[in-house]
């Protein structure tokens, strides 16, 4: 019987030795051949990969207000997401959202491993279609390998032919409907139809196309075990009560085939009638009796297939299941713990000020530039500063401002004041200030800048900038 180890010395130790040269269930030509299997975890990927596609294929598609309602316009700089419009300016807001993202991402691999990767992570996903699309033309696992063993003739030219097309087709759409979240998609895609794409569109359409082919096609458990960095630092994420897909051990051991009906204590055996199922169907190409591994994404495809072995046997189900390092050992999972409840607390909380803080976005921006000239007398015998005003109506409507001075005693803003912006545009708009006091008290002082909605002054863009002046004149 095989010793259990505790799960972080595997983890360290798994991700620290060398990959095996040839994954558990390779064929004689080293490749993995996944076997495909039904049942309650293959359901609930379904479901997820259905949302992500729907998600990613359709949205794209929609529109508002007379415009793709979803658009990173990398033209003009400017987010579009439904009603609402996002400039540069309010990219710190994303920013906050990809560390909401990354934690959250954390808080659920404490909780349950590596679910991201099994169910939702694009690259798995996309392999997911990839291997259906492999299934629908070159058969199922016996018959894949058979067909790769075959001398070349016209059958199996005509499979593999399919097959790549196949891929390919899906790649195109992948590629296009990404580049469509970045450039229209409906002249993207006419252009595409009429073959007129050119230039940056054609560039990032086959790149894209190229880097779905490789990747779901070819590189497939490779990107997740060599490239994608999560698998390496979730060991420092687990502790003894995450529940991850785990083989029993216990109950399992001595592992053995035997007849059906025969009572495994009485033969000496465990409940692992040493199938190879659970092999078979892992698209990593890893046994997870021999304990968690780094190349294991989570996808509980090996959970169904035992689970249907078992019930073929009059077994309980469950010797492959979702369970924590503590339960192995004998005892209880901690759900709730102190750390998952920090982190929860934590998630909670960041979300929370990101919807403060959009809720207090505001909706007109103001930068200002100073003239390069520190001062200057004018008609009047007045020092003046000049200052050009950028302002940005970042709303959908048009909308009209007044420019003044906070707290401007002593000084006099100079220049058009009010101003009317069509939705999104934006305007330069010089100014000067005049000096009314006698004499400043320093050569250079601060002075604000405000711009003000006229139709609701709680909508203002605030700017600081210098006021230089003689300081005897
Ligand atoms: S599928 Fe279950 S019974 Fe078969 S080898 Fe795997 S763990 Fe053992
Ligand atoms: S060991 Fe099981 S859960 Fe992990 S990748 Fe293989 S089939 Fe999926």
């Amino acid at each position: 019987m095989s010793e259990h180890i505790p799960v972080q010395i595997i983890e360290s130790f798994e991700a620290s030795r060398p990959r095996a040269a040839k994954p558990k269930n390779a064929s004689s030509d080293n490749a993995i051949h996944t076997r495909s299997f039904s049942g309650l975890f293959r359901t609930l990927r379904l479901i997820g990969a259905g949302f992500l596609f729907l998600l990613f294929f359709g949205t794209v598609w929609l529109s508002w207000d007379g415009r793709q309602a979803v658009l990173w316009d990398l033209s003009e700089s400017k987010f579009h997401i439904f009603g609402a419009t996002f400039w540069p300016q309010d990219f710190i807001l994303l920013s906050g959202l990809l560390i909401i993202a990354a934690f959250g991402l954390f808080t659920i691999t404490v909780f349950a491993g590596r679910v991201w990767c099994g169910y939702t992570c694009p690259q798995s996903t996309w392999t997911w279609l990839f291997m259906w699309c492999e299934k629908v033309t070159e058969g199922d696992r016996n018959q894949r390998i058979k067909l790769k063993a075959a001398p070349w003739s016209l059958p199996k030219i005509a499979r593999r032919t399919a097959k790549h097309a196949l891929w390919l087709a899906i790649s195109v759409m992948t590629a296009l409907t990404f580049v469509g979240y970045f450039t229209p998609i409906r002249p993207l895609a006419t252009e595409l139809l009429t073959l007129e794409m050119a230039g940056v569109s054609l560039f990032w359409v086959l790149f894209f196309t190229g880097a779905t082919y490789i990747n779901a096609g070819w590189l497939r458990e490779a990107v997740c075990m060599h490239m994608c960095p999560y698998a390496r630092f979730q060991s420092v994420m687990f502790d003894k009560d995450t529940l991850a897909i785990s083989y029993d051990v216990a109950r399992g051991e001595s592992r053995g085939p035997r007849k059906r009906g025969t009572d495994p204590k009485q033969a000496g055996l465990g409940d692992c009638i040493d199938c190879h199922m659970c092999v078979q169907v892992c698209p990593t190409g890893i046994d997870i009796r021999d304990g968690l591994q780094m190349e294991c994404i989570g996808c509980a495809a090996c959970i169904d297939a035992c689970d249907s072995v078992m019930d073929k046997m009059g077994y309980a189900r469950g010797l492959v299941r979702y369970t924590s390092e503590h339960e192995l050992q004998g005892g209880k999972t901690h759900l709730l713990r102190p750390r998952l409840i920090g982190y929860a607390v934590v998630l909670v909380v960041m979300i929370g000020a990101l919807v403060v803080a959009l809720n207090q976005r505001s909706m007109v921006s103001l930068d200002v530039i100073k003239d390069r000239g520190l001062f200057r007398e004018n008609s009047q015998g007045q020092i003046e500063n000049i200052y050009s005003l950028k302002i940005i109506n970042k709303t959908q409507d048009t909308q009209h401002y007044r420019v003044s001075l906070k707290d401007g005693e002593g000084y006099q803003l100079q220049g058009k004041t009010e101003l009317t912006l069509a939705p999104g545009e934006i305007t330069d708009l010089p100014v000067s200030v005049a000096l009314l006091a006698d004499r400043p008290t320093s050569s250079s002082q601060t002075i604000t800048f405000v711009v003000t909605d006229t139709d609701q002054p709680s909508v203002r863009g605030v700017a600081d900038s210098r006021f230089v002046a003689p300081l005897n004149r």
